[in-house]
């Protein structure tokens, strides 16, 4: 049920890694995780030390494998990518672990996905360089203490609440990444449209990225369905009306919801009556994991004003109401 806004195809990838931003001065927005980060890449620099492992936090899409990449460029080291759910034994991240070279930046995804054997053998490697491989099973079975070199680990996850608390404790700065403002998407377009080699209108741009969801990731992807329509339908450059028209066919609405927003706030106010209803209700409902539901089209309905959450459940604001074009009931909050 993907629209063609939201399918990831090689292609996409591809664009996507010419796009990133290749050091810290290229970022946009995103300015106190900047500047703590550079600060603390700068000590380990003089030092001539690993820095401290870096743990990144927030929704999909907002720059936390280019923050990766980017800890890896400035410390000139090579970057090693996996994710949680790439390693589902210890071995396998024994594996990687006793591969590192000193001073690598190990960058795992999704970390809060790991199975806990492999949590409980990163939070030793973190702390002391070190693992344990088991060999053989019951009484017989010994632990083989292995060096590690020290490296740099970067995780990234949804929300850093998802991790137990030894393992978050184990990382010496942890940043948090928000949803980027419209001006700081329209650099972001702007910027693209560059390498891209799009010519684009001003008022293009930010129609772009008013409608971006507060992501870089989407405005990179909204910004190449715009320029398709561009040359097929137009002349080329991308102006308001070419932005929007375009948009508006790939269901994209003016303030940048996605499908599972929609159909999230669609179920809340028209099967629950605007709640308060509990998000595995909510997940059951839209046919989505709850993981999803909360890590993903929550954290942007709620800063958009859209979707409260209350002890008792998630509640539609007024304007949520308003959204979709239905009466609120008197007690929506506003
Ligand atoms: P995440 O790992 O959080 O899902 P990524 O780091 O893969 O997100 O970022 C997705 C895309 O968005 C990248 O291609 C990158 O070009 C772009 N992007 C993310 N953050 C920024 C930023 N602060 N400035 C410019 N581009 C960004």
């Amino acid at each position: 049920s993907l629209t063609a806004v939201e399918a990831v195809d090689g292609d996409e990838r591809a664009v996507e890694a010419a796009l990133r931003p290749r050091s810290l001065d290229e970022v946009v927005g995103q300015q106190r995780v900047r500047d703590q980060l550079g600060l603390v890449l700068e000590a380990a620099r003089q030092r001539g030390r690993a820095p401290d492992h870096v743990l990144l936090s927030g929704p999909p899409g907002l720059g936390k494998t280019t923050l990766a990449m980017i800890i890896a460029a400035e410390m000139t080291t090579p970057l090693r990518l996996t994710s949680g759910p790439a390693i589902t034994h210890a071995g396998d991240l024994a594996a990687i672990l006793s591969g590192l070279n000193e001073g690598d930046v190990l960058f795992v995804d999704e970390i809060h996905r790991m199975s806990r054997p492999a949590e409980e053998m990163l939070y030793l490697a973190m702390e002391d360089f070190r693992v344990d491989v088991v060999i053989g099973k019951g009484p017989g079975a010994t632990a083989i203490p292995i060096e590690i070199p020290p490296f740099t680990l970067v995780g990234a996850t949804t929300r850093a609440g998802l991790l137990p608390g030894p393992l978050r404790d184990r990382f010496g700065f942890t940043a948090h990444l928000e949803f980027y403002e419209a001006h700081e998407l329209d650099e972001i377009v702007q910027r693209s449209a560059r390498l891209l080699d799009v010519e684009v209108r001003a008022d293009g741009t930010s129609e772009i990225a008013s409608r971006s969801r507060g992501t870089p990731r989407i405005a990179n992807r909204l910004l190449r369905r715009v320029r398709d329509y561009a040359q097929v339908r137009a002349d080329g450059v991308v102006t308001r009306t070419v932005a929007r028209d375009a948009l508006d066919l790939y269901e994209v609405d003016a303030s940048g919801l996605d499908r599972l927003d929609r159909a999230v706030l669609d179920v809340l106010c028209r099967r629950f009556g605007g709640g308060p209803v509990g998000v595995s209700t909510l997940a059951v409902a839209v046919g989505e994991e709850r993981e999803t539901v909360e890590e993903v089209a929550e954290p942007f309905l709620v800063r958009r004003g859209l979707l409260a959450r209350t002890p008792r459940g998630r509640v539609a604001t007024a304007a949520a109401w308003q959204h979709l074009g239905l009466a609120a009931p008197a007690a929506a909050p506003g």
